[in-house]
């Protein structure tokens, strides 16, 4: 296992478990954390989702991340 020597944020695919490149909007919403999808995972997700809407991952922690954190609809 390789580490990273940026300070890039790790974020996993929600799907694979792989490196997220971009996250998806709507499923953001519904489903929190599993939106984040690798490139390949974001090919196939268009499949499963209504209406795909996709964001690339931000390099910097500063850069305005205002849904990232947000508390996924439980129930
Ligand atoms: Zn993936
Ligand atoms: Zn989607």
């Amino acid at each position: 296992m390789l580490l990273a020597r940026n300070h890039e944020p790790e974020i996993t695919c929600g799907s694979c478990g792989g490196s997220a490149s971009k996250v998806c909007q709507t499923w953001l919403w519904e489903r929190g954390s599993d939106a984040w999808l690798c490139e390949a995972c974001a090919d196939a997700h268009e499949d499963d989702c209504d209406r795909p809407t996709y964001l690339p991952k931000v390099n910097s922690p500063r850069t305005g991340i205002c849904a990232y954190t947000g508390s996924p609809i439980d129930g």
